[in-house]
């Protein structure tokens, strides 16, 4: 007798015995180490495929995460979802800034406002 559905459906109401053999057939089946190498190594590689999708999208952890949480469905969704723009970084030390500073908060380098990326890249080109 296997644990699943059929099995179920065969099983004598009347004989509690078979009962229990199949309950621990299941409960077997659940603990089998193999069964959780499996579902390790499936949300590693899932994890590892949602990475390279963020990779291209700007966002490495979350779309890990996704791909870990959800599978392909993580994976499609990461693929939808838009690309993001990296943050606003000091020309000077290069340590990230937001978006409208007007002066770096790590260094006290002026920053000019740019409408895209926040620093403009004719500071960067001037030192
Ligand atoms: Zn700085």
């Amino acid at each position: 007798m296997a644990c699943d559905l059929s099995a179920l459906s065969n099983l004598d109401p009347t004989d509690p015995d078979a009962t229990q053999r199949l309950l621990d057939q299941c409960t077997a089946a659940l603990t089998d180490p193999s069964l959780w190498i499996w579902a390790i190594v499936f949300t590693v590689v899932c994890a590892a495929v949602g990475a390279l999708i963020g990779k291209y999208k700007n966002a490495v952890a979350r779309d890990a995460l996704l791909g870990a949480a959800l599978g392909p469905i993580g994976w499609l969704i990461s693929l939808s979802l838009p690309v993001r723009k990296p943050a606003p970084m000091c020309p000077l030390c290069a340590k990230p800034v937001d978006a409208g500073d007007k002066h770096c908060r790590h260094c006290g380098a002026a920053l000019s406002p740019s409408p895209v990326g926040g620093v403009s890249r004719s500071f960067r080109e001037m030192r």
